[in-house]
């Protein structure tokens, strides 16, 4: 049994809470693209843990989580993230991880790219986290990555990168003018923060086969969703890998097998970190009061996140994409103190109106068409059951179910693990 989380807004949708409750039925969870851009937060019975790299399945210590070969991995980050969950009473071995023998290592000479580009670009930035990520998947397509297996041939790997320095350094120090990278430092810090991860790395690719043969149930989490993917996303305002579903079995390094199960995270109204046009936008006071409410901050920034109401152009496309058959509907909570709940139900372009997302170059020049729903006005963080949400509710997830194509399976009404409907 092959199931993917996945995104279908433009990412923070809640997509770690959802992995982190339904890992519980299944043996294996597996991150396929992304690096330590993401910030999953998920809050359990042991506390508020905000992960970055590792699978939010790293938290139930009966799941055995993998990093698969479509990301790109800052090992400093990695072995700091796993002191930070390790201190914190979580198991960590390489019984329950397993990272990628042909997962790319995100350097230092990443990051520094990321931000001297992100500077040069001034106030034309993309919005980059400054985390290397970009210039990581740059690099992995000119092939000149390093990637985990490398780690095992000190010999060979020196002799790389030297070769790839020399080639850093011609952008670096020649493009920007900044501090040339040194050879020794990135091979100290390979060795450094390698030798930790070392006994983690392997042929994942086999080990998921096997797996999968023998009806184990595997879950692939993404990182961002559908209007972040390279290909299909708000491009170039998205990320540099393929997050939707579809990329999962590449990503995991199983291509055999295919997915039973595509499950979609929709948030009830939307949101947006970084640049780019956001059609649904608010600003003022109703955008201060929305993001207040939904607490939208970034996990792995802080930065504030842009707002809006719920987006059906956009989200009927993001499940298009994301070819998603069950939906978790989440935060619909954050919604219980408006008056009126505004959704977007079409874009307008020169008076014409169209359900259909556009291309993505022009999408500043569309509106939005807003219809407006009556609130529900109380409380509902304490519903479990269907029945037990006001009329109102029920009538904004049905619109939005038969407005979208969504088959809503789950709705979140708070941020604990027990906080959902199953409809
Ligand atoms: P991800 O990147 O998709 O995993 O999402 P994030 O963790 O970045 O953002 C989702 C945020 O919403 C987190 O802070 C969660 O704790 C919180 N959250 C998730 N589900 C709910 C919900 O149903 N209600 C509320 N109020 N908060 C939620
Ligand atoms: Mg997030």
């Amino acid at each position: 049994m092959l199931t993917a989380i996945s995104g279908i807004n433009w990412g923070d949708e809640g997509k770690g809470r959802m992995v982190d409750l339904l890992s519980s039925e299944y043996d294996i969870v597996v991150r396929y693209q992304g690096g330590n851009n993401a910030g999953h937060t998920v809050i359990n019975e042991r506390g508020k843990f905000i992960l970055n790299l590792l699978p939010s399945g790293i938290l139930r210590e009966e799941v055995i989580n993998v990093m698969g070969n479509g990301m790109v991995i800052d090992i400093k980050h990695l072995v700091e993230e796993m002191g930070r969950l390790q201190a914190a009473g979580i198991k960590i071995t390489p019984d329950n991880l397993k990272i990628s023998d042909k997962a790319a290592i995100c350097m230092p000479y990443h990051i520094s790219r990321d931000c001297l580009e992100e500077a040069r670009l001034s106030d034309k930035k993309f919005g980059s986290t400054r985390r290397g990520i970009a210039p990581s998947y740059g690099d992995k397509y000119m092939k000149k990555s390093i990637r985990m297996g490398e780690l095992f041939d000190e010999k060979a790997l020196k002799e790389r990168l030297t070769d790839i320095v020399e080639w850093e350094n011609l952008m670096v120090a020649g493009v920007y003018g900044a501090e040339p990278i040194s050879v020794s430092a990135m091979a100290e810090h390979l060795k450094k923060y390698g030798d930790i991860i070392k006994p983690f790395i392997s042929d994942v690719s086999l080990y998921l086969d096997e797996q999968a043969k023998k009806g184990k149930k595997i879950m692939f989490e993404a990182q961002l969703g559908a209007l972040r993917d390279i290909d299909f996303g708000i491009y170039p305002f998205t990320s540099s890998s393929n997050s939707i579903a579809a990329y999962a079995p590449i990503g995991a390094g199983i291509p055999n097998h295919k997915l039973d199960l595509s499950i979609g995270i929709m948030k009830a109204y939307s949101t947006c970190v970084g640049e780019g046009p956001f059609t649904v936008e608010y600003f003022g006071d109703k955008a201060e009061k929305l993001r207040q409410a939904g607490n939208e901050y970034g996990a792995a920034t802080g930065r504030p996140r842009r707002v809006g109401p719920f987006d059906v152009v956009a989200s009927k496309y993001g499940i298009r994409m994301q070819g998603a058959d069950e939906i978790a509907l989440t935060k619909l909570d954050v919604l219980s103190d408006m008056d009126e709940i505004e959704v977007c139900v079409a874009y307008e372009k020169d008076g014409k109106q169209t359900t259909d997302f556009p291309f993505p170059q022009g999408l500043e020049n569309y509106k939005p068409i807003f219809k407006t729903f009556k609130g529900w006005k109380q409380d509902i963080s304490g519903c479990r059951k269907k029945e037990d949400l006001p009329k109102e509710a029920l009538e904004y997830i049905e619109f939005i179910e038969k407005a979208t194509g969504a088959k809503i399976k789950y709705v979140s009404v708070g941020a604990e693990r027990e906080a959902y409907i199953i409809f």
